[in-house]
């Protein structure tokens, strides 16, 4: 038994309901929904030496996450134990991500120009293939993809091997 033992607050992987752990548990399972998660794989949001703390800080996790990241936390139900904390990661997944929900192929094409232009200014074709591969979408289905791209007037290629989203405002005199 030692004084110095630490808690740390976790958010769970699968339903992202945070908890608290004991720091030095590898594996720990979920209030909400059972999951069992390995501790390890997880950010550590807060840590403190006191219990009555601790579920102080479980709490006002648990209301910053209900209170309005409902895209990210239905992104993260398909990037299971990715660490928690949305704009850490990758950009290419992080827009994968904000299309998976979009099922109609223009307005995921869009959405997709709208986003690496959003993440990028301007990119180039790895970076489609990149966020096209995270879909899923590869080979001659991922060409075809960016060709109509091009072909409906969503992006334009400014330089070789360069794209930007064909912004209609600044086109129109
Ligand atoms: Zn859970």
């Amino acid at each position: 038994m030692t004084a110095e033992q630490k808690y740390g607050v976790v958010v769970c992987p699968k339903c992202h309901y945070p908890r608290g752990i004991k720091l030095g548990t590898k594996k720990s399972s979920c209030y909400h929904c059972s999951y069992n998660f390995t501790v390890k794989n997880l950010k550590i949001f807060y840590m403190t030496e006191s219990e009555a703390e601790l579920s102080e800080a479980v709490g006002r996790l648990n209301a910053k996450l209900r209170g309005g990241l409902e895209e990210y936390l239905e992104f993260l139900e398909e990037y299971e134990n990715v660490p928690v904390g949305y704009e850490q990661l990758e950009p290419h997944k992080r827009i994968a991500a904000k299309l998976m929900h979009i099922p109609e192929p223009k307005k995921r094409l869009e959405r997709l120009a709208f986003e690496l232009s959003v993440e990028l200014n301007e990119f180039e074709e790895a970076d489609m293939v990149k966020v096209l591969d995270e879909l899923g979408i590869r080979g001659k289905r991922a060409e075809n993809f960016m060709k109509s791209l091009v072909e409906n007037n969503i992006i334009y290629e400014p330089r070789p091997g360069k794209y930007r989203i064909v912004d209609s405002e600044k086109n129109m005199d």
